[in-house]
């Protein structure tokens, strides 16, 4: 069935790529990126000798699995051209479809958390596979610091582990979120693009994109920077508002930048905002820290 394609969100991230990779090989289709994989994925795949995915081109005709997503926004732009055949995500649900197809979702912190699960005796006899889906494991819960992370993150993380032949598990959750590259070095449109989602909320169109590091000078220093890109994006991209979550993985916290409506921020995270941004501590995750406060006030 090498016709068919398994994808992952726009922007992709480490959970999305290898989610992609790894069901694509249990099933014998062809696992594609939607755009170039960042250096944390490739870190994650080059240590386990995983080829990088070819990017997918046009969807138009093609039969697709999505993984580690289901909403349109966050697909290929000509997604309603294509033929969505399964889903398998742990992300709330905005999907609709003409036909049943199989959708597996699940609450856990990440999507190689399900695939580890469901194929574990497959899994099991493969060093590499193992070793990917500990990565994007590791990387989705922020090495069991976000609060998406579960009980069972944990117990097929350290499975995950022993097959792949990691000692000191820990370490290499670090080390995977390390592996961005420097944030001083890029221009400010690839930091804000790197990990950046699309929302509907009311109807409204809101971006909300993510970077974690560990340790905020880097970010501060570009302040005006990021300011000035939030207020241009949402002026020329039809926003009704954008955000950057600058996470400290080792403070467990975010500066949170945005471009909008103040009022609405303040109600969303229950604080009051002197100009563009708030530190807001213990916020780790988009998914379950800011998109649902942010669509309330919606
Ligand atoms: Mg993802
Ligand atoms: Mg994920
Ligand atoms: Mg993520």
């Amino acid at each position: 069935m090498a016709d068919v394609y398994v994808i992952g969100h726009k922007s992709p991230d480490t959970d999305t790529v290898v989610s992609a990779i790894v069901y694509a090989r249990i099933k014998g289709y062809t696992p594609v990126t939607p755009g170039p994989i960042n250096e944390e994925t490739a870190f994650v795949l080059n240590k386990f000798g995983v080829p990088v995915p070819g990017e997918l081109g046009s969807a138009e005709g093609k039969k697709l699995v999505l993984v580690d997503h289901n909403e349109a926004s966050q697909s290929p732009d000509d997604i309603a051209k294509a033929e969505v055949i399964e889903i398998i995500d742990h992300h709330k649900m905005n999907f609709s479809n003409p036909n049943p197809i199989a959708i597996l979702v699940e609450p856990v912190g990440s999507t190689a958390t399900i695939l580890a699960k469901k194929y574990k005796d497959v899994v099991a006899k493969d060093k590499a596979m193992a070793g990917i889906l500990l990565g994007a494991l590791l990387s989705d819960t922020v090495v069991f610091k976000s609060p998406t992370t579960t009980q069972e993150d944990k117990d097929v993380a350290a499975v995950l582990a022993k097959i792949a032949g990691i000692d000191d598990m820990m370490k290499f959750g670090i080390d995977v979120k390390k592996a961005k590259a420097n944030i001083a070095d890029k221009p400010i449109k690839d930091v804000i693009f790197a990990d950046y989602k699309n929302f509907d909320f009311a109807g409204k169109k809101v971006g909300i994109g993510q970077t974690e590091v560990v340790d905020l000078t880097d970010v501060y220093n570009r302040a005006s920077e990021v300011v000035n890109f939030l207020n241009d994006l949402k002026a020329k991209e039809g926003y009704e508002m954008v955000i950057f979550v600058a996470t400290d993985i080792i403070k467990e916290g975010s500066e949170l930048y945005f471009a909008g409506d103040k009022a609405k921020i303040e109600k969303a995270f229950n604080t009051k905002v002197e100009g563009n941004s708030v530190y807001i501590p213990g916020l780790m995750s988009r998914k379950k820290q800011v998109v649902p406060v942010v669509e309330k006030v919606f």
